[in-house]
């Protein structure tokens, strides 16, 4: 089949599957032989590999992304009463964790062009109710760190990196996940590092929060049916831990082939002279992006989504509503309107297909068909 007769999906993960197939059913086996499900040695080695890898002291395997960032303000006390400042353009567990903890979320609107919380606007939103900022790094680029360490440090706030979609990015050379009091990791299937079902991870320098992380994921008990803490069972998979750690020897390779795929369609969008009607993602001073997304804005979005879809092309739309006006957060008193950046991105923003394994004639597919749409 041509490659043009093909559907491009967004993200190919039997691709991926193909080129570490061997590897990954010979590390299963070996958890089937030892059965060893809970806890094995595949999940502290990983958990070692991650810290490694983000040039930090420890990292606490966890169930999900979403529990990385519920077992990480757990960790810093946040209760009721408390605010937590983050980014209302993000995927919905980053303030789900405030809100199930009790806490609130309170929302600063984001700067357009790197789609990251507004370091500029975040001192305004301070409160004496404020325990921390949760900057999230969106598609694979980190967010202005600098300005939120400081205004962070000033203020006696705990800083939480969610990390979910940037394992292997950096700002001034400095691993995402390490410059924070804690990062978080997801290692959901579709991750630059995903696992075969759900996984996550918490990174921190701090031993105190390290320990008590560890002791929280397993029901608060640091001895068996001894509880000092009402935690949870947040717990990562040894059987997800020894797929990670075959597939985190390739995650730099892979985030590169991401990056160079960035570039091309940089190219073939300028080539194909829609450099006018398009914006491209930025690339941000002092930071490697890691495109776990290539999101491009346009005005006229749903339709180009829906021409695109009939040529075969899947994309995706990373966020269609912010999360200040969802229903379920109601109590917490925001309205249509008050974010205006984060609402234009979510009305302007598609994610085109972008995985290590992308060809080259994909993305001219993808260019061929974005071009058709637009015309
Ligand atoms: C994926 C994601 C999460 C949640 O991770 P899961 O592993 O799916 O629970 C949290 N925050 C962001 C920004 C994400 O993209």
């Amino acid at each position: 089949m041509s490659v043009a007769s093909r559907a491009i999906p967004l993200c190919d993960l039997d691709a991926q599957f193909q080129t570490i197939e061997q590897e990954v059913r010979v590390a299963i086996d070996k958890v089937l032989r030892e059965q060893n499900f809970i806890l094995g040695p595949q999940v502290a080695e990983l958990e070692q590999r991650i810290a490694e890898y983000s040039g930090i002291a420890s990292a606490i395997g966890c169930s999900s992304g979403s529990d990385a960032l519920l077992l990480a303000l757990m960790a810093l006390d946040v209760a009721t009463g408390d605010e937590v400042i983050t980014t209302p353009y993000t995927f919905f567990a980053t303030a789900g964790a405030i809100a199930r903890l009790g806490a609130r979320a309170v929302f600063v609107d984001i700067e357009p062009q790197g789609f990251n919380i507004d370091a500029d606007k975040i001192e305004a939103a301070v409160t004496p109710r404020t325990k921390g900022i949760i900057p999230v790094h969106l598609f694979g680029q980190m967010a202005e760190m600098d300005p939120i360490l400081e205004i962070a440090s000033r203020h006696g706030l705990f800083v939480i990196e969610d990390a979910a979609q940037a394992i292997g990015a950096a700002y001034r050379q400095r691993p995402a996940g390490s410059l924070g009091t804690i990062g978080t990791f997801s290692f959901f299937p579709s991750k630059n590092l995903g696992c075969m079902g759900d996984g996550g991870m918490c990174v921190t320098s701090d031993d105190e929060l390290a320990e008590r992380m560890r002791i929280l994921r397993q029901h608060g008990a640091a001895r068996k049916y001894f509880h000092t803490h009402v935690g949870g069972n947040f717990r990562l998979d040894t059987l997800q831990a020894a797929i990670l750690l075959v597939k985190l020897r390739f995650l730099d390779q892979w985030n590169a082939a991401r990056a160079e795929h960035a570039a091309t369609y940089r190219r073939l969008l300028q080539d194909s002279g829609l450099g006018e009607r398009v914006v491209f993602p930025a690339e941000l001073p002092n930071r490697k992006h890691v495109y776990n997304q290539f999101v491009i804005r346009i005005s006229n979005r749903d339709r180009v989504e829906a021409a695109l879809r009939d040529a075969g092309v899947s994309t995706a739309i990373y966020y269609p509503k912010s999360l200040h006006y969802q229903k379920c957060f109601d109590e917490w008193g925001y309205g249509e309107g008050e974010f205006p950046e984060s609402e234009r991105a979510a009305r302007e923003s598609l994610a085109l297909p972008i995985f290590p394994e992308l060809s080259t004639a994909q993305q001219q597919v993808v260019i061929d068909a974005l071009a058709v749409a637009l015309s």
